[in-house]
């Protein structure tokens, strides 16, 4: 299965589970190549709930975070800030050329549009601590 099949063919089972009445149970893991569907957080106050899905998978979050590549993953979370140009209507205040210093930690993946359902690439972009935060002010 070459690669772009397999973004277009993870592109559209997440648009049509979102389409399809958002089921809950079958969004699949954004990183390129993988078919996993997402994994699940039970939060008390929204057991199983739209707001408990992951983006990614169990295996994708557990070996990215131990900085372990899969084969034939491309990991859709980057290690820079996706507002560095100011998609946002602001800039992003980090110094862009020391994105590379700082741990993953720092920056998060981001639904655009709020919407935990909606595992689309477009939806979904990195961003440092400062630009999530400031986000939402
Ligand atoms: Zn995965
Ligand atoms: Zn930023």
């Amino acid at each position: 299965m070459n690669e772009l099949y397999k973004i277009k063919k993870n592109l559209l089972i997440n648009e049509i589970n979102y389409i399809n009445n958002k089921n809950k149970n079958n969004i699949i893991c954004i990183n390129i190549g993988c078919d996993n569907k997402v994994s699940i957080i039970k939060y008390p106050l929204d057991p199983g709930g739209i707001s408990s899905l992951k983006i990614e998978c169990l295996v994708c979050s557990e070996s990215r975070k131990k900085n372990i590549n899969l084969p034939n993953i491309i990991f859709h979370k980057k290690t820079y800030c996706e507002n560095k140009d100011g998609i946002f209507g602001f800039l992003c205040p980090m110094d862009n050329t020391r994105y590379s210093e700082f741990s993953s930690e720092i920056y998060h993946l981001k639904y655009l549009d709020n919407d935990h359902s909606n595992n689309s690439l477009e939806n979904i972009k990195t961003f440092c601590l400062i630009c999530n935060t400031c986000y939402y002010m």
